[in-house]
């Protein structure tokens, strides 16, 4: 069959562009589109539940993995990667015509483990800035296993570190509920002059029409486009890793850094 073409370039191509349903739920495990663009292995579809690589530049995440079924046929999706806007899914096989109806499901394991993660480093984010005072020395990248956060903080132990892992997993423990919303960029101005935000989230809330937030309990809300948990006992436990005999790392320039995973 031959494949059909698109034109370069262009975000919207015959008035549609996909809808992001996993940032409206990240609990969605399938769903129905249709083939919007194909561009070799690569399609474009008209919802998707998958997650990808570059989705913003805020608290970037592992893409999602998962499979398109069409008339009974399961094809592999490796990846999603957004490219120039587009969210194209990679797949193993020759893409179905453009136009075709598919099924899309999600790697639910994989996926499972990045909210859990993204969820944990927002925790210890929190925690980092009530119990040591720190700051982000750098935004939050999620990480496939181990995570971590870069902080601003001048001093830091080995007890203080084992003391925000001790109440990061108290608070797991206790009913928290997150949230996720979306707010005209007018009235989250307001939330931006947080200090719990970047000076490059400022610059990318600045392009944006809508910006999404996380909040988790009663902590301030954070500009994230990241997949979480409904609830922090969903993360079940963090631990920080050690390295070189010490729970943190001094990296260039004094900035100490958490690695954790979560168990
Ligand atoms: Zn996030």
């Amino acid at each position: 069959m031959k494949v059909q073409k698109i034109p370069q370039g262009g975000q919207v191509r015959g008035g549609k562009m996909t809808e992001r349903l996993y940032l409206e739920d990240s609990y969605l495990k399938e769903c129905k589109a249709e083939i919007i663009a194909v561009e070799g292995r690569k399609v474009e579809l008209s919802h998707t539940i998958l997650n990808p690589h570059g989705e913003s530049s805020a608290h970037p995440q592992p893409h999602d993995k998962g499979v398109i079924v069409i008339n009974g046929k399961m094809i592999d999706v490796s990846k999603a990667v957004k490219e120039d806007g587009r969210i194209m899914h990679y797949l193993k096989e020759k893409p179905p015509p453009l136009g075709a109806s598919v099924d899309c499901f999600l790697d639910w394991a994989r996926r499972y483990r990045m909210m859990r993660n993204h969820t944990a480093m927002h925790l210890l984010q929190h925690l980092s800035e009530e119990l040591l005072g720190a700051h982000l020395a750098k935004d939050l990248e999620c990480r496939d296993h181990i995570t971590h956060i870069d902080l601003e903080v001048e001093e830091l132990t080995d007890e203080r570190v084992k003391y925000l892992e001790k109440v990061a997993n108290q608070k797991i423990r206790e009913d928290i509920s997150i949230k996720t919303y979306f707010l005209p960029m007018e009235e989250a101005r307001e939330h931006i002059s947080s200090s719990m935000v970047s000076k490059s989230k400022k610059k990318l809330v600045s392009a944006m029409e809508r910006v999404r937030f996380v909040e988790m309990g009663d902590y301030p809300p954070v500009v994230c486009y990241g997949t979480v948990v409904r609830n922090l006992r969903e993360v079940s436990q963090v631990k920080i890793l050690g390295k070189h005999g010490h729970l943190f790392e001094v990296k260039t320039g004094g900035i100490k850094r958490i690695a954790f995973v979560v168990v």
